[in-house]
C-alpha cells in the first residue's frame, strides 16, 4: 500500500528556493581573478539565477534535458549556473579546465554541449579547438573586460545575455530523478567517463553532507570552497551551503595558498574543503604566518589520502581539525567520513589522529562491503582486505552513454577499483587505487602506507611509490620522494631504518629518487600514471 503523503520532488530549485526565503541577506563574495572582492547576496543569486533561467529557454531555446558547459573557476557566476541551469531543465556539465585539449574536446562531443559558459580568462584555451566542436552553438563569456574579443564563434557577454530578462520565472517543472549535472571522471586511466547525478541525488547529498556527524554545515558555517566547481561539483558544497544558510566564499582563480590564507583570515572562514596537496600548502604558508586567533575550525580533505602527519601537525598547531572523507566523482563524492566518536575521546592523541586518518564511516543511505579476491565479502575485522563496492542514492548506475557493466557487481553495486578494509567499528580505511598495488614476490604491498610513513619524516614534502617491474619479484616499489628544504640531502640508509619499525623488509623499498616536483594529475593528485611513464622511459 502507498503512504498518503505529497509527492513533492526533490529539485536544487528548491535549495535555492529555501535559501533565498530563509536566509535572503546571506553573502556570497568571490575574490576575483583581479583580487578585488564582489559580495552579493542570496537574493541576488535567487534572482540572477531566475534571469538566466529566462535567457537560456527565451534566448538560447534551451529544452529540457539538453547539456550546457561550464569551463570557470568558482565564482558567483557559476553558483548562477548551478541553479539557473537545472532550474530551465537542462543539465549542467562542469568542465575540468586543466584536462588536455584533446580530452576536453572528447567531453564536449560525448556530452553534445549545446553551448559553453566560460570565464574570459580561459577562452584562449578553447580558440583553437572550437571548430572540432559540431554541437557547440555558442560561448558566452563570464567576467570579460570591456575590451575583450575572441575568435570563438558566437560569443555573447553574460551580463548582456540576462540583462533585460525578467527575474521571476518559475523553474521548470522536474521529476526528481530527471538529469541536473553531470561530471567527467578525470580520466587517469583512460577516456573520461561521463557521471550523470540526478536533482534527487543532489538534494539528498546536500542534505546528508550537512549532517552534523557528516561536514555540519549550517547557518553559522562560513565555507570557504577551495575544491573547484569543475571537480564533482565543488563536492556539493554550492548545493549544501545554500539550503543550509551558510556565508560562501569563492576563490575563482586565486589558488596560491597565501591568497586562500588571506581569505580564510579577513573572511572569517570556519570551515574550508581541498585536497591534500592544497591542505599541505595551506599548512606551509600558516606556519610562517603563525596568525593569532586563525578562524578555521574543521577542514574538509579528501580526493587523495589525507598524511597522518598533516592531521596531526594542524590540530596541534594551529587547532584545526582535518575532517577526512572519501569518495569519487562517481559517487557525488561523498562516501565516508572520518570523525570521532564520543567513546573515542579518552583515547590518546595519537590513537585519535589513527582513527582519523582513516577514511571514516558510511555516509547516511551509503552501503559499503568489501570483496576480497576471492569473491567473498570480506568480515568487518580491520584487516581483511578487498575491493570496495558501494551503493547509495548518490552512487552511479551507469556511466553516460555507456551500457558497459564492467564498473558494476551482478546485484547492482558500484565497483570503486579502490582496495581496503572496513574495522568493527565501521572505519574504512584505503590502502590503495586496485591498479597502484604493488605485487612483489606474492605479497601484496600497500603504496599508501608507504606513502603516509614517508611523508611523516620531518625532512619530507611529499612522497609517492609506484611499482616498478623487477625480474625476480615481479614488481618491486619505488620511493619518489620531493624534501622540505631544496638542496639537502636524505640518506637512503636512513629512509629505511626509519621505514623499518613499521614495515616488513620485503615491503621496503629498495630504491628512493630525489625529486623537485611530484607530477600531478588535473585535480592535483599524485599522477602515477605519469610517474610509471617518466620511470618506464628511463626520466626519473
Ligand atoms: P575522483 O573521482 O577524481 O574524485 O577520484 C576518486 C578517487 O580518489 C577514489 O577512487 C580514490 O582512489 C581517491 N580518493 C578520494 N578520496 C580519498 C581519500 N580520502 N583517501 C584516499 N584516496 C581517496
Amino acid at each position: 500500500m502507498l503512504g498518503l503523503m505529497m509527492h513533492s520532488p526533490l529539485t536544487v530549485g528548491k535549495l535555492l528556493d529555501h535559501g533565498f526565503r530563509v536566509f535572503p541577506q546571506k553573502e556570497i563574495i568571490t575574490i576575483l581573478p583581479d583580487k578585488t572582492r564582489h559580495q552579493y547576496t542570496y537574493t541576488d543569486l535567487y534572482k540572477r539565477s531566475k534571469k538566466l533561467v529566462y535567457s537560456l529557454i527565451q534566448k538560447l531555446h534551451i529544452k529540457k534535458g539538453d547539456n550546457i558547459g561550464t569551463f570557470a573557476w568558482n565564482h558567483y557566476q557559476h553558483m548562477e549556473l548551478y541553479f539557473g541551469i537545472p532550474g530551465a531543465g537542462a543539465v549542467c556539465h562542469t568542465i575540468n579546465i586543466r584536462l588536455s585539449a584533446a580530452q576536453t574536446e572528447f567531453i564536449v562531443n560525448n556530452a553534445e554541449d549545446r553551448f559553453i559558459f566560460i570565464d574570459a580568462t580561459l577562452v584562449s584555451f578553447f580558440e583553437p579547438i572550437a571548430a572540432l566542436l559540431p554541437t557547440v552553438e555558442g560561448y558566452i563569456i563570464l567576467n570579460a573586460p570591456a575590451s575583450f574579443t575572441s575568435s570563438l564563434p558566437n560569443w555573447i557577454h553574460y551580463e548582456d545575455l540576462i540583462k533585460d530578462a525578467p527575474d521571476n520565472l518559475d523553474w521548470v517543472e522536474m521529476e526528481e530523478d530527471e538529469a541536473c549535472a553531470m561530471c567527467y571522471t578525470s580520466g587517469t586511466t583512460g577516456l573520461p567517463k561521463g557521471v550523470l547525478y540526478s536533482h534527487r541525488s543532489c538534494c539528498l547529498h546536500a542534505l546528508v553532507v550537512s549532517l552534523p556527524n557528516n561536514a555540519a554545515i549550517s547557518s553559522y558555517s562560513r565555507i570557504l570552497a577551495i575544491v573547484p566547481q569543475f571537480h564533482v561539483l565543488a563536492w556539493g558544497l554550492p548545493f549544501a551551503g545554500v539550503m543550509a544558510g551558510a556565508v560562501m566564499v569563492l576563490p575563482s582563480s586565486n589558488m596560491q595558498p597565501e591568497a586562500l590564507v588571506k581569505m580564510i583570515i579577513d573572511e572569517k572562514i570556519n570551515l574550508a574543503g581541498g585536497v591534500p596537496t592544497i591542505g599541505q600548502g595551506i599548512y606551509a604558508v600558516l606556519k610562517t604566518l603563525n596568525p593569532p586567533n586563525l578562524p578555521l575550525k574543521d577542514f574538509l580533505i579528501g580526493g587523495a589520502t589525507a598524511p597522518p602527519t598533516l592531521i596531526d601537525n594542524f590540530q596541534k598547531e594551529f587547532n584545526v581539525r582535518l575532517i577526512h572523507a572519501w569518495g569519487m566523482t562517481e559517487t557525488s563524492p561523498v562516501g565516508t567520513l572520518s570523525k570521532l566518536q564520543p567513546e573515542h575521546e579518552s583515547l590518546s592523541d595519537g590513537e585519535k589522529i589513527r582513527i582519523r586518518s582513516l577514511q571514516g564511516q558510511e555516509a547516511l543511505f551509503i552501503d559499503i562491503r568489501i570483496i576480497t579476491e576471492n569473491g567473498q565479502s570480506a568480515p568487518r575485522d580491520g584487516f581483511t582486505v578487498g575491493e570496495i563496492e558501494i551503493r547509495g542514492p548518490w552512487v552511479i548506475n551507469a556511466y553516460y552513454k555507456s551500457t558497459s557493466r564492467e564498473n558494476f557487481s551482478e546485484d547492482g553495486w558500484f565497483k570503486t577499483g579502490d582496495v581496503g578494509h572496513i574495522n568493527p567499528e565501521g572505519y574504512l580505511q584505503i590502502t590503495d587505487r586496485a591498479k597502484d598495488l604493488i605485487k612483489s614476490g606474492g605479497e601484496w604491498i600497500s603504496s599508501v602506507a608507504l606513502e603516509v610513513t614517508i611523508m611523516a619524516h620531518p625532512q619530507v614534502k611529499e612522497a609517492s611509490v609506484i611499482a616498478i617491474p623487477d625480474p625476480i619479484w615481479t614488481e618491486r616499489p619505488l620511493a619518489i620522494i620531493v624534501l622540505k628544504e631544496p638542496g639537502t640531502s636524505l640518506p637512503i640508509e636512513e629512509i629505511k631504518s626509519f621505514l623499518a619499525s613499521s614495515f616488513a623488509k620485503y615491503q621496503i623499498p629498495d630504491e628512493f629518487v630525489f625529486v623537485e616536483n611530484i607530477p600531478k594529475t588535473s585535480v592535483g593528485k599524485f599522477d602515477k600514471k605519469e610517474m610509471r611513464r617518466l620511470y618506464a622511459e628511463g626520466k626519473l
